[in-house]
């Protein structure tokens, strides 16, 4: 299967996969990973950094 997080398949995305991490405000950044606040039944997507985030973090935003 082809890598969904590089290169031009990105393309095909709304915004290209890209936008302003809701985690930690970085803009332009690829958003890529979905996160479930705890007690959420919908995920936000996030960047690479916050998708390694502790779950505490992302609660606190949402
Ligand atoms: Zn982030």
């Amino acid at each position: 299967m082809a890598k969904q997080k590089r290169g031009h398949s990105l393309w095909n995305l709304p915004t290209r996969g890209r936008g302003t991490c809701p985690i930690c405000g970085a803009t332009r950044i690829k958003l890529l990973y979905p996160r479930t606040p705890t007690g959420s039944r919908k995920t936000i997507q996030v960047c690479k950094r916050c998708s390694v985030a502790p779950q505490s973090k992302i609660d606190a935003v949402v």
